[in-house]
C-alpha cells in the first residue's frame, strides 16, 4: 500500500509539474506573439492613419490648386483674355467704334470707301498709336472699365459684303489690325457676300471676328416680339455653330430697335448691341444698344482722327 501511495503521489507531482511547465511553456510563447500582433496592428492603424492624413492633404491640395486656377480663370475670363495688366480708366471708358460696309474702287454710295482711302486711314490710326480691339475685348473694356492700350478702337463692317475679304482683310493683316463683320446669316454664300470658306479663312488667322447682323437684315423696329427673337436666335445658333464660337454681338439692320428689342437680345445671349446711333461706344449707352462713328466715302485719316480726338482722354 504504501508504494502504491507513494507512487501514486509521486504520479501527483510530476503531473503538477508537468502542467506548469505547460502554462510556462504557453506564457513564454504567447506573450511575444501578443506583443506583435498587439504592435502589429498598431503599426497597421498608424499605416491607415498616415494614408488617410496624406490623402486628406492631397484633397486639400487638389482643393487648393481649384480654387486657384479658378482665381486665375476669373481674372482671364471665358475668353481667355488676361485683363490683369489692363489699365484701368479714370473715368468711364469708352470704345470709339468705326462703321465701314464697302471697301470698294466701285463708289456707288456714301457707305462706299475706296481700299487706298482705307489704307489710308490704318495708316494714321496705326501711327496715332491706336490699338484696335475685339468685340470680346471691348466688352471687358466695358465691364472691367480698364483697356489694353491707352488708345483703343473697334474697326466694324456690316452686311458681309465679299469685298470686305477682297479689300479689307488684305490690308487688316498688313497693318496686323483686328476687326468685326457683322455678318446676316441667310445671306452668306451668295452672290456679292462672304462664303463659308472665307470666313474660316480670316477667322483663323486671329484678326477678324464674325458676330450677328440678324438672320435677314429685316428692320428690327418693323417685326413683333417674336420675330425679333427668332432673328435674333437664329443667326446667332448659325454663328455659334458654324464657328464653334459663343456669339456675343448683334448689328441691328440699319440701326433701328424698339423698346424691346435690348431685352430680346439679351434673352438671345448677346452681350452687346450696336445700333447706328452716332457717337463712342460706352456702358452707359447700355451695352445692347451702343453708338458708333459713321465712316463716309469721303472721310480722310485726318478726319477719322479729329473724330476720335474727343476720345482720347477716355
Ligand atoms: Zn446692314
Amino acid at each position: 500500500m504504501n508504494r502504491k501511495k507513494k507512487w501514486q503521489q509521486k504520479r501527483k507531482i510530476a503531473n503538477i509539474k508537468f502542467s506548469l511547465i505547460m502554462i510556462l511553456l504557453i506564457i513564454i510563447v504567447l506573450t511575444p506573439l501578443s506583443y506583435f500582433t498587439l504592435t502589429g496592428l498598431n503599426k497597421t492603424q498608424q499605416v491607415k492613419k498616415e494614408i488617410t492624413s496624406v490623402s486628406k492633404q492631397k484633397i486639400k491640395k487638389t482643393k487648393e490648386s481649384i480654387s486657384k486656377s479658378q482665381a486665375v480663370k476669373s481674372t482671364i475670363n471665358s475668353n481667355n483674355i488676361d485683363t490683369s495688366k489692363w489699365i484701368p480708366s479714370q473715368e468711364e471708358a469708352w470704345v470709339p467704334t468705326l462703321m465701314y460696309h464697302h471697301i470698294t474702287h466701285e463708289i456707288t454710295d456714301n457707305n462706299c470707301l475706296t481700299p487706298e482711302d482705307f489704307e489710308f486711314q490704318l495708316d494714321t490710326l496705326k501711327k496715332d498709336g491706336y490699338t484696335s480691339v475685339s468685340p470680346e475685348e471691348a466688352y471687358l473694356i466695358f465691364t472691367e472699365n480698364k483697356k489694353p492700350a491707352k488708345k483703343v478702337i473697334c474697326l466694324t463692317f456690316d452686311d458681309g459684303f465679299d469685298d470686305f475679304y477682297k479689300n479689307a482683310y488684305p490690308l487688316l493683316k498688313k497693318y496686323n489690325m483686328k476687326a468685326t463683320s457683322f455678318v446676316v446669316t441667310n445671306f452668306l454664300n451668295k452672290i456679292n457676300y462672304l462664303t463659308d470658306p472665307q470666313i474660316l479663312e480670316m477667322k483663323k488667322s486671329g484678326l477678324i471676328s464674325f458676330q450677328s447682323h440678324t438672320a435677314s437684315h429685316q428692320s428690327m423696329e418693323s417685326l413683333n416680339v417674336k420675330d425679333q427673337l427668332e432673328q435674333l436666335q437664329t443667326s446667332k445658333k448659325h454663328l455659334d455653330n458654324s464657328l464653334k464660337q459663343e456669339t456675343l454681338a448683334i448689328c441691328y439692320p440699319a440701326g433701328k430697335f424698339d423698346e424691346h428689342t435690348a431685352n430680346l437680345a439679351n434673352q438671345a445671349g448677346y452681350k452687346l448691341g450696336f445700333t447706328t446711333q452716332s457717337g463712342f461706344a460706352a456702358k452707359s449707352d447700355g451695352l445692347l444698344t451702343l453708338s458708333r462713328v459713321r465712316i463716309n466715302s469721303n472721310m480722310t485719316g485726318e478726319e477719322v482722327l479729329n473724330v476720335l480726338k474727343t476720345a482720347e482722354n477716355h
